[in-house]
């Protein structure tokens, strides 16, 4: 089997499954191609996972509510060795990487880890990750029965559903009690769509000249949109917004249908983060930028012009 462990959020998948499932059609290993969600509550998630997977493991139980590193290596480890898998595949983002490595040693396997591509190799897989920032892209091979892969999120491109619909198994596990436990959270408030979930992105950079200009015409040009808000690292680093909107190379890595940048210069660290998007869009008075290099459309010009008339233009109702 190939097991993907599917992370969800809010009662659906998050788009990093299908990403993941991206990287199993590319690692050339067969298999059935299964699905273990664990949580609690589950009906809505094994639901949307039956049409991508050809079968679903699902562990709905109280004491998984909460993610633990511990459980859900456990978990994925048992199920791994039980379904005799030839890959498992997580998702790169902290906990991922966290728990994957936890898997490799529970299943004595190798690990490929934050990986942007997978293809097979001999007996074994290869795969590319990035090093030093993403100045270098390292290649990388390994080889055994088992083989744990831990893929970066936008490193893939979204799967598109399968014609079939899998079946969903309730499954039993030998679980340990969890000895760490998360006793509060605050989440950051926002009725946005999250940056790495967005189609569109509408982001920011140094050229909007402000904070208040930023709050003025990118805010409201993605709500407009319905899109998700991103920022270049200079306007991190001015303080003009919080690192969690950072994109680029040690920011976030997105990959939207349509990613919107104004005012940002195309710099090859901030292009690193963006540059799968399916169109990109920019609003920039230098001709010269390097980001109309990699551009589909481009508009050459003052952005405190044409970011009102696009706001104008896009006005519901
Ligand atoms: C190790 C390392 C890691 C990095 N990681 C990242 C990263 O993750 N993400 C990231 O974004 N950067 C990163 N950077 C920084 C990167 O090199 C650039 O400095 C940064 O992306 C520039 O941000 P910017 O495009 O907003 O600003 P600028 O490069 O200053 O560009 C501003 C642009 O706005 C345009 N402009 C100005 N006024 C107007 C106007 N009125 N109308 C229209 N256009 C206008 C200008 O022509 C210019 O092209 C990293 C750098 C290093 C060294």
């Amino acid at each position: 089997m190939i097991l993907i462990v599917a992370d969800h959020r809010d009662g659906k998948l998050t788009k990093g499954v299908f990403e993941l499932v991206s990287a199993a059609r590319s690692s050339g290993r067969e298999g059935p191609l299964t699905a273990l969600v664990l949580g609690s509550g589950l009906l809505n998630v094994v639901d949307e996972a039956t049409h991508y997977f050809e079968q679903v493991l699902v562990a709905d139980r109280p004491e998984l509510a909460q993610y633990s590193p511990e459980l859900w290596a456990t978990a994925t480890a048992q199920i791994a060795l039980e379904g005799e898998a030839v890959l498992v595949l997580v998702g790169a983002s902290r906990a991922g990487r966290e728990f994957s490595a936890r898997i490799a040693v529970k299943l004595d396997a190798p690990l490929l880890e934050d990986v942007i591509s997978l293809e097979p190799s001999g007996g074994g897989l290869k795969a590319q990750k990035y090093a030093y920032l993403a100045r270098v892209t390292e290649t990388l091979e390994a080889s055994g029965e088992v083989i744990v892969v831990s893929a970066k999120p936008g490193g893939f491109p979204v799967a598109a559903a399968s014609l079939n619909t899998g079946e969903a198994f309730d499954i039993d596990l030998d679980l340990p009690v969890a000895r760490v436990k998360i006793t509060g959270k605050t989440v950051e408030k926002s009725e946005r769509v999250p940056l790495m979930e967005a189609e569109i992105v509408v982001t920011g950079g140094r050229g909007l000249g402000s904070p208040e200009n930023f709050s003025a015409l990118i805010e409201p040009l993605a709500d407009q949109l319905g899109a998700a808000v991103g920022a270049t690292r200079a306007v991190v680093d001015a303080g003009w917004r919080p690192y969690s909107m950072q994109v680029g190379q040690t920011g976030k890595t997105v990959q939207p249908r349509v990613y919107v940048a104004i005012g940002v210069s195309g710099a090859v660290q901030h292009m690193s983060g963006m540059g799968k998007s399916r169109y990109i869009v920019t609003i920039n008075k230098d001709l010269e930028a390097p980001i109309f290099k990699e551009a589909d459309f481009g508009i050459v010009g003052d952005l405190n012009l044409i970011v009102p008339a696009l706001l104008e233009a896009t006005r519901k109702g």
